[in-house]
């Protein structure tokens, strides 16, 4: 099966669901790239124009990645959940973003194993908790394991960074994500 006909079956499945009326936004990027990196899962502006990582997360994701002399067209960037998780505003009446509950994980994950198998890259770069527990198949806790290449779930070279998002909202979390950037750098043989 190619990467097509996977989405093609998830947009199926999303239409027979409870998520059918939610515009779905795939993985994107060379389907031969060394590096995948997962997210957890779009945000408003994802929705909007259908790609990974396009608002301000992912303005941090670029910046970073240019950090260790990597352009987004060389990675393949996806999300766990393919859907943007909402809830309403009490006081606006708009769609806000939420963390993706259990249920939502529950029935991307096994859609995210195939993508990644297909895709087969050297490494997988988590980005947050949400994607390392999806990829890992088990509870790991980002602070025990970021900045370190983790073998889990059939995979061998997952790698765990904290989500871009976090270190908008924690400035202190930034030097240890330039170490972990560094680390990876190393770990990609990328000087
Ligand atoms: N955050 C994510 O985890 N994924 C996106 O695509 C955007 C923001």
């Amino acid at each position: 099966m190619n990467i097509d006909e996977l989405n093609l079956e998830l947009s199926e499945s999303i239409l027979k669901s409870e998520y059918c009326l939610k515009r779905p936004v795939f993985g994107l990027g060379p389907l031969n790239a060394k590096i995948a990196l997962v997210g957890e899962a779009p945000g408003g502006d994802e929705e909007k124009y259908g790609k990974p990582f396009v608002g301000k997360a992912g303005k941090n994701l670029t910046e970073f990645l240019s950090a260790i002399n990597l352009s987004r067209d060389e990675v393949y960037i996806t999300n766990t959940v393919k859907i943007r998780p909402t809830k309403l505003s009490p006081k606006t009446g708009r769609e806000l973003n939420r963390s993706p509950k259990a249920a939502e994980i529950n029935f991307f994950v096994p859609f995210l194993h195939r993508e990644l198998e297909i895709i087969a890259p050297r490494y997988i770069v988590t980005l947050g908790n949400v994607p390392l527990n999806a990829v890992a198949g088990q509870a790991l806790r980002i602070g025990d394991y970021h900045g370190g290449l983790v073998k889990s779930g059939g995979y061998e070279n997952i790698f765990a960074l904290y989500h871009p998002a976090a270190v908008i909202y924690n400035q202190s979390l930034k030097e240890v994500y330039i170490r972990d950037l560094e680390v990876l750098r190393g770990a990609i043989g990328r000087q």
